[in-house]
């Protein structure tokens, strides 16, 4: 039986002799990250700036990608509630699973009963994909350009809450205005041909 050959790429690198020789280039690359280090330290010691690093948190970054999709916001009602119906679909298709909401219901809302008692997002496990602004029906989440204020000490502390979600930056849905207030809907008038649909 033929023994197994490796296949071998085109572009395969072929070391020197002073490459096999190992520690020359071993102390070729201590050289230079210990020049970089050294020139860095320099710098700093002497006021100015070295290594292209923020100095996180007393510096944040001005120079975010573009396409950085930001902080959930969810928006509002005029009257300052969430325009969330807690249908679940954001949560449903959130690939990472860190949407929790619990439902409520108010019989007294007669446009929009259902709403979240309870809507957090886990940030320490969200990958910022936006599925959830896509998915929802109701433009009731969306993501601003923000960056969030993501490193804390403890996991736990990094859920992102109805209230803060709300209240942060308070948006409201322009192109589908609410009314200032529910009012149930007027009956339909009587016709003299009756209630067609039950005879
Ligand atoms: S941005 Fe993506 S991962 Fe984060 S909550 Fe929305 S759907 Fe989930
Ligand atoms: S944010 Fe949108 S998709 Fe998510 S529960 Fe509320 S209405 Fe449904």
């Amino acid at each position: 039986m033929t023994p197994y050959k490796r296949k071998r790429y085109w572009n395969e690198p072929r070391m020197s002799a002073w490459e096999r020789a190992y520690l020359p280039e071993i102390l070729r690359g201590l050289s230079i990250t210990s020049g970089i280090f050294l020139r860095n330290m320099g710098r700093w010691m002497t006021g100015r700036k070295g290594a292209l690093t923020t100095y996180y948190p007393e510096e944040t970054r001005a120079d975010y990608a573009p396409r950085n999709r930001g902080k959930h916001v969810l928006t509002q009602r005029p009257d300052g509630k969430p325009q969330c119906i807690a249908c679940n679909l954001c949560a449903t298709v959130c690939p990472a699973k860190v949407i929790e909401i619990e439902a409520g219901f108010d019989p007294a809302d007669t446009v929009h009963p259902k709403f979240p008692l309870r809507f957090e997002i886990d940030y320490s496990r969200c990958v910022f994909c936006g599925l959830c602004v896509e998915a929802c029906p109701e433009d009731a989440i969306r993501m601003a350009k923000e960056v969030p204020g993501l490193p804390a000490e403890d996991r736990h502390q990094m859920w992102l809450t109805l209230d803060e979600m709300l209240q942060w930056q308070a948006q409201r849905d322009a192109a589908k205005p609410y009314p200032a207030s529910a009012s149930p809907p007027a009956a339909p008038a009587p016709t003299a041909a009756g209630d067609r649909g039950h005879p």
